[in-house]
């Protein structure tokens, strides 16, 4: 039996364009999923020239499994994000790292253009796939797949310790949920803004310290004492203004995909023995675990609800250009418009 869905692409022009998309029946391995919200990230609007179905921050209800499916079920509530597989059989995928896979990748926006979170349905490998947390509201959900996992990584994989310091540059989309993560770690968190405005939300959100770029340019800023710098921003900051705040032997993650090259001081590097790590994507032990720390915590992102139409689509993809969402659009799918 074919499977059809309704679904939202990028297009030459930037314009969202709706289609039906065509699918071969699940094979014994994968997993039918109806759609029920999608955030929307910064990396969807780097794609939205492209023809591909868009979307990689899924929560929904499985539908049908294939026949060799044993850890779903049909009515488990499920997660989908930037990673769909690989071959399954080479090192990276047998270690879960399959986004390294070079047999048969499948990731967003890079193979595989007709999956995507934006559309009714979804067909996915039951090996790339977890299950949400039953105290979890699915419209929550979507962001943690992608933005929650971006920002929990550096916390997990270079062992943070409750008594550090955690500086998060910038409060939006990624920020917001990495002031809520390290505080919830029991970390000190100091949180580096543009301006005072988002001050009030930012220290509710779980921040202990707040300072301004004015602060920070006029070195009103206390020196080394940030461990770990997790950078939200879209865009790379001036690393000049960073260096004072860095504790000797910490750690800089830059989170967002940024086409920039990066320029940081190779004498600050060696003498201050500071490592510079980049992360892309979560294995699913990874993704499991920071949706029980998200659950257990009550982590949620603060999200704007958009319905998933070509308008709703357009008109948060513009809120989130002039950055103005307040902190993570969220599309609730629309399944009585299409007839399933
Ligand atoms: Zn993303
Ligand atoms: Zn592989």
């Amino acid at each position: 039996m074919m499977i059809t869905y309704t679904a939202f692409k990028g297009s030459n022009s930037g314009q969202v364009v709706e289609t039906k998309i065509t699918h071969e029946d699940v094979t014994p391995t994968e997993v039918l999923i109806e759609n029920l919200y999608s955030g929307l990230c910064g990396t969807d609007a780097h794609y939205k020239h492209l023809d591909l179905v868009l979307g990689h921050e899924g929560v929904g209800v499985v539908k049908q499994v294939g026949t060799d499916v044993k850890s779903l079920k049909t009515g488990d509530r499920v997660g989908v994000g930037y990673v769909r597989g690989g071959c399954g059989y080479c090192n990276d995928c047998l270690t879960g790292y399959s986004w390294f896979c070079q047999n048969a990748p499948k990731n967003y926006g890079l193979q595989d253009f007709e999956s995507g979170c934006f559309a009714t349905n979804t067909v996915w490998p039951a090996s790339r796939l977890v299950k949400i947390p039953d105290s979890i509201p699915s419209e929550y959900a979507g962001p943690l797949m992608c933005a929650g996992q971006t920002v929990f990584l550096p916390l997990a994989r270079t062992e943070v310790r409750s008594w550090d310091t955690v500086g998060i540059v910038g409060v939006g989309g990624l920020g917001h949920l990495a002031i809520q993560f390290a505080s919830k770690m029991g970390c000190n968190v100091a949180v580096f803004s543009g301006t005072e405005s988002k001050r009030e939300e930012a220290m509710k959100l779980g921040a202990s310290e707040f300072y301004t770029a004015a602060d920070l340019k006029e070195g009103k800023v206390r020196k080394s004492f940030v461990n770990h710098l997790l950078v939200t921003t879209s865009e790379l900051p001036d690393w000049k203004v960073y260096e004072p705040i860095l504790a000797n032997q910490s750690h800089i993650f830059p989170l967002t995909i940024s086409m920039e090259d990066f320029h940081i001081s190779a004498l600050m590097l060696v003498t201050k023995e500071i490592s510079v790590h980049g992360i892309c994507a979560s294995t699913l032990t990874q993704l499991n675990k920071m949706l029980d720390f998200a659950a257990r915590h009550k982590i949620r992102p603060v999200i704007e609800e958009f319905p998933m139409t070509k308008e709703g689509i357009t008109e948060a993809f513009e809120k989130l250009d002039k950055g103005k969402v307040r902190y993570r659009a969220v599309l609730k799918v629309q399944h009585h418009t299409n007839g399933h």
